[in-house]
């Protein structure tokens, strides 16, 4: 006991006393002589053997363990009791009384007398089959966990609330060309252009700030200049220290992105011809129209119907007026250029947008395409086929307030192409453009 200068007197304890201590140690203690004989055995290792000490005194461990490893330890008692070595090791031992086959941490020490001559061996073994059992367990799910997270079509990644990884998987390295453990201890702005870094940062420090999970698309330049987009899920959580930090798994969906862009594409064109169709017109001549009238901006449009189309189909077949309409479009484009809008909105009726463009360059450009139309030769089986189209062109006014407007003056100007013999171009102003009174040319 500590006096009151805190100081302990040296208390002699009895044989007893010692028993008792090493019966309460916690830990496995016994000694040997120099032939690995048991002279002494502590209350846990009696338990262990299912022996009392008696019978346990002068045996060797081959009275109490199974052949198993027993060479191990006999050449590991050899270098204490005869190399004075002092060894501290992880030991199995298969208990015979039990059949069971457990695992020590096990410190050996040479037990010497008064004249320093090595008499036997000290032996302190704490049983850690326990500890060994979960740590393996543990070690397995891992193996799982690291097997599945490097496997999964997706990059997952641990980042603290100061941009910096704390966990990336294989996918993630893969994606920035780099290893793992480059990516682990490094800030995004290390890993990305700085602007992208600086937009995830942003959306980082929203999800840390109010702790919802979030989804969205993102995108990337990979490793090898690849942009790739991706699904991803980011949920708050809680760093290996309890700080803040995110979780994201971004699933690679970039081969979908590209289906679904190819779908939209296809949506909005005409399978015949490659050219936009009606509804993806009318969406974007809706928006034009708004635009082009906020701005003040000129805005024409052309309608055109191919003359006498009915015939070609009746005399040529089907398959031939479709070649028909391809050529027109062919026409239509090298006339247009880079200009315009060009959709097919019916069977052989098209539509040209012009922003920025107005009446009278509009109607050029419809003559262009009209005498380009009339000097094409199309080969068909035995003859060449010569077609032409009749052309309407309005442009907008002050007092247009919808689309249908400017369309249906454009479809009355064609009306009146048709009516005086096709093959022509005919426009028609507004009152507000032409005075008091419409005209048609
Ligand atoms: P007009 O000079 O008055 O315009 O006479 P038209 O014969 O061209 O006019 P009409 O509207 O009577 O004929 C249009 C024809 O277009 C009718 C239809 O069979 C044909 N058509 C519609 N869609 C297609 C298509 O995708 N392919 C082919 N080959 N023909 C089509
Ligand atoms: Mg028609
Ligand atoms: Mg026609």
């Amino acid at each position: 006991m500590p006096d009151s200068t805190g100081n302990c007197d040296f208390i002699a304890l009895s044989n007893d006393s010692y028993r008792l201590l090493l019966d309460e140690v916690g830990a496995f203690v016994y000694t040997t002589d120099m032939v690995g004989r048991y002279t002494f055995a502590n209350r846990m290792v009696l338990q262990l053997l299912g022996h009392p000490l008696d019978y346990v005194v002068g045996k060797d461990i081959s009275h109490f363990f199974g052949d198993k490893g027993n060479e191990a330890l006999r050449e590991t008692d050899e270098r204490v009791l005869r190399g004075g070595e002092t060894i501290a090791r992880e030991e199995s031992n298969l208990i015979l009384a039990t059949g069971e086959l457990r695992t020590y941490w096990s410190t050996k020490k040479p037990l010497r007398d008064a004249t320093g001559q090595i008499i036997g061996m000290i032996g302190i073994s704490h049983d850690i089959t326990e500890k060994k059992r979960l740590e393996d367990k543990l070690r397995r799910q891992k193996e799982l966990l690291d097997a599945l997270v490097d496997n999964v079509d997706a990059l997952i990644y641990m980042k603290d609330a100061n941009r910096r990884f704390l966990y990336a998987n294989r996918r993630m390295a893969d994606a920035f060309g780099c290893s793992v453990d480059q990516i682990i201890g490094s800030l995004d702005v290390d890993l990305m252009p700085a602007e992208v870094a600086e937009r995830f940062w942003q959306q980082d420090q929203k999800i840390l700030a109010n702790g919802q999970r979030h989804a969205c698309e993102e995108s990337l330049v990979d490793a090898s200049g690849r942009l790739r987009h991706y699904w991803s899920v980011i949920i708050p959580w809680a760093g290996p220290d309890g700080t803040p930090a995110i979780i994201g798994l971004s699933t690679d969906i970039t081969e979908l992105h590209a289906l679904k862009e190819e779908l939209q594409r296809q949506a909005r064109a005409d399978s015949l011809t490659g050219i936009a169709n009606r509804r993806s017109f009318y969406e974007s001549a809706e928006h034009e129209f708004a635009r082009s009238r906020l701005q003040g901006r000129a805005l024409s449009l052309i309608t055109i119907d191919i003359d006498f189309f009915k015939k070609i189909n009746d005399t040529l077949g089907h398959p031939m007026g479709d070649r028909v309409l391809q050529e027109f479009v062919a026409c239509c484009q090298d006339a247009l250029r880079t200009e315009g809008l060009l959709a097919r909105t019916g069977g052989e009726e098209f539509c040209i947008l012009l922003p920025g463009t107005d009446l009278d360059a509009a109607r050029h450009i419809a003559e262009r395409i009209r005498e380009q139309t009339q000097a094409r030769r199309i080969a068909v089986p035995a003859q060449e086929l010569r077609i032409s189209a009749s052309f309407g062109v309005a442009g907008l006014c002050d007092t247009d307030e919808r689309f249908e407007t400017l369309y249906s003056r454009a479809d009355l100007a064609l009306y009146a192409a048709k009516q005086q013999g096709r093959n022509r171009t005919s426009l028609l102003r507004s009152p507000a453009q032409e005075g008091a009174s419409s005209s048609m040319t």
